[in-house]
């Protein structure tokens, strides 16, 4: 990595665990293009063209184009998506086409997305009916009036990403934690790390990005610099080994876009107005599993005949301690069968696994930092020379490439400076 002028710069990872061992390990490493945000429109853009960039070169990061589908059984549903849609091409993700089977012409112009390879079609596809939905994807409900296909997007191998940036930047990974600043007329000078094997080092710097994920907040009252507005929000997913085979693990990344009925016979409803602990400061909102659940529940193939299913309203009331826990010891029990009773509205093959949850069924997740304008935070903060860099929530990971990029540029004097909020506009937030 060079400054500008060409002077080489050496970048120091302090990380106390393996990189990429907390949140990023327990990500679906997902990728997408399409926003309906004029900033990370242009923002994620970048990194996928930065991803595909790496990908380039025999496919370091196993990069796929599979798609995301959504998809919508209500006439409401269905005219949310055609908005969605057409929102999402106006803010550039590319052209939207209609088939709906008239004039004969069935799929004749839909492009299948390649199982392998980042080379598939881009922009959005709409189509119209079970019987052309089920032509391409069998195995979804014949409920589904619509299909939303959007194709820049799919996913990647989260390590191997890690190493293809760490390799570019000729970065080097120091075992250990930050613990302290030395700074000199509003300048960082040094980082204090305490390694992992007990020595203390004090690192000399020009300059020192934030990028803690969770703990970026931690990190930043070390430097005791202006609190950030962050959010930290569980967030967690199923491994279901499929052993009945009912999602193809060639299949897309696929979303219902319906509210659905979780279907408790009258006992189990009863059962869940009891578990439900709440009053006395639980995690177990059972009572609200009684009422219609908003949409959003997703699932995609991980090989190995295994399927990551994830629902992200259902852990969002649960508080996150101001120093997280990693790994995150206790998720909702029933978190498996919830996502397996919600996804059977899309893919009802699932329904085989609501009394049948193998006990090799696991579920982990980590964190979603979030700013309250949902865009990333990279900017200068705390020192002259010092930088936050995270606050992606959803997209951190497909977010990396241009987000460190950016910050790069802004260490070097030549950021864009219109990525997010400015820390310093408080009143903004
Ligand atoms: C269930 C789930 C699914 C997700 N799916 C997707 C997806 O499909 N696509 C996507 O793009 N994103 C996804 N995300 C979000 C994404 O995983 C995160 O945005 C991203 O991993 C955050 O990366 P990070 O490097 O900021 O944080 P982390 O990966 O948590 O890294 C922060 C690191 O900072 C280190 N650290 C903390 N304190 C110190 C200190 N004092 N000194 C030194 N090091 C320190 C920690 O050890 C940690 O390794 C998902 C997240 C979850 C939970």
């Amino acid at each position: 990595m060079r400054r500008r002028g060409g002077a080489a710069v050496r970048v120091t990872l302090v990380e106390p665990r393996a990189p990429l061992q907390a949140t990023s390990q327990f990500s679906t490493e997902c990728y997408r293009d399409f926003f309906v945000d004029t900033a990370l429109v242009p923002f994620m853009s970048r990194s996928v063209s930065l991803l595909e960039e790496l990908a380039e070169t025999d496919d370091a990061i196993n990069l796929n184009r599979r798609g995301y589908c959504f998809f919508a059984g209500s006439d409401a549903g269905t005219k949310a998506l055609e908005r969605f849609g057409v929102q999402a091409s106006s803010f550039g993700a590319g052209p939207l086409r209609r088939h709906d089977g008239s004039a004969g012409r069935g799929l004749a112009e839909y492009e299948r997305s390649p199982a392998n390879g980042f080379r598939g079609p881009t922009g959005l596809d709409l189509v119209y009916g079970p019987e052309l939905i089920q032509e391409i994807y069998p195995f979804v409900t014949s409920k589904a009036q619509v299909m939303l296909h959007a194709r820049r997007c799919g996913w990647l191998d989260a390590q191997a990403l890690g190493r293809a940036m760490l390799t570019a930047s000729g970065g080097q990974v120091l075992r250990g934690e930050v613990v302290g600043f030395d700074t000199h007329q509003g300048a960082v000078t040094a980082v204090q790390v305490q390694q992992n094997d007990g020595v203390a080092v004090s690192l000399k710097c020009d300059a020192f990005v934030n990028a803690a994920g969770a703990w970026m907040e931690r990190v930043n009252k070390l430097l005791e610099a202006p609190p950030l507005p962050l959010k930290n929000e569980v967030h967690a997913k199923v491994i279901l080994n499929d052993v009945q085979g009912v999602i193809p693990q060639t299949a897309p990344f696929m979303v219902w876009r319906d509210q659905v009925d979780l279907d408790w016979e009258e006992d189990m409803k009863e059962f869940l107005l009891e578990l439900d602990d709440t009053a006395t400061g639980g995690m177990v909102n059972s009572a609200s599993w009684l009422a219609k659940q908003p949409g959003g529940q997703h699932l995609r193939p991980c090989g190995n005949g295994r399927v990551l299913l994830l629902w992200e309203h259902l852990h969002r009331h649960v508080p996150v301690p101001e120093d997280p826990e990693m790994p995150i010891s206790d998720f909702l029990e029933m978190y498996p069968e919830l996502c397996v009773r919600g996804l059977k509205e899309m893919v009802p093959g699932l329904g085989g696994y609501v009394e049948g949850l193998g006990k090799d069924t696991s579920v982990d997740g980590g964190y979603y930092t979030v700013m309250p304008d949902g865009r990333p935070l990279v900017s200068p903060h705390g020192a002259s020379n010092a930088y936050v860099c995270g606050g992606m929530g959803t997209y951190g990971l497909m977010g990396s490439p241009a987000a460190g990029a950016e910050c790069a540029q802004e260490a070097d004097g030549r950021g864009s400076r219109g990525l997010s909020l400015r820390p310093e506009e408080e009143d903004k937030w």
